[in-house]
């Protein structure tokens, strides 16, 4: 949390757990840096409790990322941990801005404010799927917003969107996203070398896989909607061994977590692990098709 406050109050706001203060009256660029420690994880309380986790080594990949943002502060913060890690960045003021943006221009990913004036990140997010479905492509969305509730998270996933960040935005959150949504899952190389650099078999296993997988998903899907715990560790467990096949990809750790929730009868979070396992897979897929 961060506040601007006069000093007198700052030790009690370090003991409440307020991560840093801003004396009255705030220049922009002192509250910009600010923001930019607090979220990096390099403020002293943070620092003490969590060494090392704040700076971050550049991403394996430089993306291009467009950043939907109608408040400058938000903008400015955005762009700059995406630079940190060297992304390229672009900014669209509101929804329709983002939609011609990424009609002529290459993105590897969005992140998508939800309130915005003229066209807001729920609807630009539908009229982009929308547009897929006649050209194709599915460019990784990211919700980013500061109605930190389950509803909109939902909302978020069922509107299309991939991922969803709520704000304030902490810089390790946003990287593991970026990560998540965008990092090779698999290494082909090291896949060839398993099955001695036979590219026909390994695209014959692929060809297995991607007949097989829907029909192990479902299975899966069916034993959390009746609430099987028995049936979930089997099924979760049999599309684990599938997927492993392709090295431990995102896809392998979520139905390895679905197989121990029907292992220990503990099925609370089943839905939330299922839908991670349904866009961890659709991933794998992706870049399995590409192989
Ligand atoms: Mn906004």
């Amino acid at each position: 949390m961060l506040t601007s406050t006069g000093s007198r109050v700052a030790e009690r706001h370090r003991r409440l757990g307020i991560e840093a203060c801003l004396t009255k009256p705030v220049k922009q660029s002192e509250l910009l840096d600010t923001i930019l420690t607090v979220v990096s994880g390099n403020s002293r309380r943070v620092a003490a409790s969590a060494p090392g986790r704040g700076r971050r080594k550049k991403a394996a990949r430089p993306l291009r990322v467009l950043v939907v943002e109608d408040n400058p502060v938000n903008q400015e913060l955005l762009v700059q941990l995406l630079k940190r890690q060297g992304h390229r960045t672009e900014v669209a003021m509101n929804g329709r801005a983002a939609l011609a943006a990424l009609e002529d221009r290459g993105f590897d990913l969005v992140l998508m404010d939800v309130q915005m004036p003229i066209m807001g990140g729920f609807e630009a997010t539908a009229a982009i799927r929308e547009q897929e479905k006649k050209n194709g492509g599915h460019i990784p969305i990211v919700a980013t917003t500061a109605h930190a509730m389950a509803g909109d998270r939902d909302r978020a996933l069922a509107t299309g969107m991939d991922a969803y960040l709520p704000k304030p935005i902490r810089a390790n959150e946003l990287y593991e996203v970026i990560e998540r949504l965008t990092g090779r899952v698999i290494d082909e190389k090291a896949l060839l070398e398993g099955i001695g650099g036979d590219t026909k078999l390994l695209r014959g296993l692929v060809r297995v896989f991607l007949a097989d997988y829907p029909r192990l998903l479902a299975r899966v899907r069916r034993a959390i909607k009746s609430k099987n715990p028995e049936a979930l560790r089997a099924s979760a467990h049999a599309l684990k061994g599938a997927i492993s096949n392709f090295g431990l990809p995102p896809a392998f750790e979520s139905a390895r977590r679905l197989e121990l929730m029907g292992k220990s009868r503990r099925l609370r979070a089943a839905n939330e692990t299922y839908a991670a396992l349904r866009q961890d897979i659709g991933r794998l897929k992706q870049q399995l098709r590409s192989l």
